[in-house]
């Protein structure tokens, strides 16, 4: 391989300010690298600097250290030659099909009707064919996001990044534009020379990638890298894919939170978590829907993750979390791509609510410490109240304002239902008033 890569990431790292002055780390010590041909997938959960991630390489943001270097040479500033694509398009919705294509190529200067030219053609390789004129709201979304794709085609860049934009795609429109969008890729018909794709989708990197880069969160590193060399077109129903799928689901349920979470480490059978922990929004009523799935007929209290997902027709996104979060609270224990309950999950599922709500909270004050402390502090005040900004202050120490919100939503909600207190969503208090 004496070619330089389309593109080479070394030991990138990104932060960004924290309202308290310090900073928060996104992304630590990146390396990888896309060549020519090929199709690289970012796979990771939501918020660990996938698209952080992609605006350093188009150069629309700076790293804190590390270099991004497109054909050999250093980017500093936005790129030429590297094109996106996002989950869903702000098309102009005075323009047509055709304008909202031309624009792409605007910026380039070149004469008139070459613009117009090539952004027909690009509107007719992407299947847009006779809908030059129409405007975006005669349009349904998955034409909205074909135009996308004409738009970041028409420049003819050498890579081009998808971020998610599949996924605001219902599952048939989402398939139909892949399954096209390959095609063309391997007839050799579109003008790029590389594709770099984040997704949360583990079904989709198997199907479209050369080669996955699993992502870690808080902060997001590379901690696994699968190559996939199944011919195309790929079939979901192929022994190989389901492996590598499996596989994938291993690798990611293996590292739940990046490693600097907790003490013990990703080798221990429960990663710990701090008062620092970002934490999902999860319902109780997911939470006690997955125990009950589990524990049905079906599962006997142990369940293959994909085969699970597939039957309760879940995404990544949305399994994970709640699997997780069963997980921290001892309810379930996820190994090797499986989830298993607990005696206390298994306890659960067939007690009565009262007696379900004393084992959450029992659960809940030990396993995470940000209830057990909010539990604490009003125990030790004399007025048994506190003000939500006494812990969204707190937390904002160590994550953004929104995580921190979003964090401490999740624990008024499991706090509430398991009763260990009460929140006043008018006064924004915590109490122990008949909680
Ligand atoms: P992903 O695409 O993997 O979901 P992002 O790259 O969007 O993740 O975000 C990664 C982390 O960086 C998140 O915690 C997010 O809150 C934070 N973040 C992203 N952009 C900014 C910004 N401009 N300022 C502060 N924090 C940011
Ligand atoms: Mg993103």
């Amino acid at each position: 391989m004496d070619q330089a890569p389309l593109l080479d990431v070394r030991e990138l790292r990104k932060t960004f300010p924290r309202p308290d002055g310090g900073e928060l780390l996104v992304l630590d010590g990146i390396n990888l690298s896309l060549r020519e041909g090929e199709i690289v997938g970012l796979l990771g959960r939501s918020g660990s600097g996938k698209s952080t991630l992609l605006r350093l390489i188009a150069g629309l943001a700076t790293p804190a250290a590390g270099a991004v270097s497109y054909m050999g040479r250093p980017v500093s500033g936005p790129a030429a030659g590297i094109a996106m694509v996002f989950q869903s398009f702000a098309l102009f919705p005075w323009l047509t099909v055709l304008q909202n294509v031309q624009i792409g190529l605007e910026a380039l200067g070149l004469p008139r009707d070459e613009i117009r030219r090539r952004s027909l053609q690009a509107i007719d390789l992407i299947g847009l064919d006779g809908f030059e004129s129409a405007y975006p709201r005669e349009l349904s979304g998955g034409m909205r996001q074909r135009v996308g794709f004409a738009r970041a085609l028409v420049v003819h860049p050498n890579i081009l990044m998808l971020d998610e934009s599949f996924s605001a795609l219902d599952v048939l429109t989402a398939e139909t534009l892949r399954t096209d969008f390959l095609d063309l890729w391997s007839e050799g018909q579109l003008p790029i020379k590389g594709v770099l794709m984040v997704t949360h989708n583990i079904e989709e990197a198997v199907s479209m990638c050369d080669r996955v880069l699993i992502f870690s969160t808080n902060p997001g590193r590379i901690v696994g890298e699968i190559g996939i060399d199944l011919p195309q077109p790929r079939d979901r129903h192929d022994p190989g894919f389901r492996d590598l799928v499996e596989r994938i689901y291993v690798e990611m349920t293996a590292r739940p939170g990046g490693e600097t979470r907790g003490s013990g480490g990703r080798h221990e059978r429960f990663p710990g978590i701090g008062i620092g922990s970002i934490l999902p929004r999860v319902s109780t009523n997911l939470l006690s829907g997955l125990i009950e799935t589990l524990a049905g007929g079906a599962y006997g209290g142990r369940a293959d993750l994909p085969e699970i997902a597939s039957d309760l027709h879940m995404e990544v996104d949305d399994l994970f979390p709640v699997a997780e979060t069963l997980q921290m609270l001892r309810f379930a224990e996820i190994e090797g791509g499986d989830i298993r309950l607990t005696e206390a999950g298994a306890k659960f599922a067939t007690a009565e609510t009262d007696a379900r709500k004393r084992l959450f909270a029992q659960q809940l004050l030990t396993y995470e410490p940000l209830a057990a402390h909010v539990r604490r502090v009003l125990d030790e005040r004399a007025s048994h109240q506190a003000p939500k900004s006494r812990f969204l202050d707190e937390l904002e120490d160590h994550m953004t304002p929104d995580a921190a919100e979003q964090t401490l939503r999740a624990v008024i909600s499991w706090g509430r239902y398991a009763e260990v207190f009460a929140y006043d969503d008018h006064t924004a208090t915590f109490s122990l008033e008949n909680p």
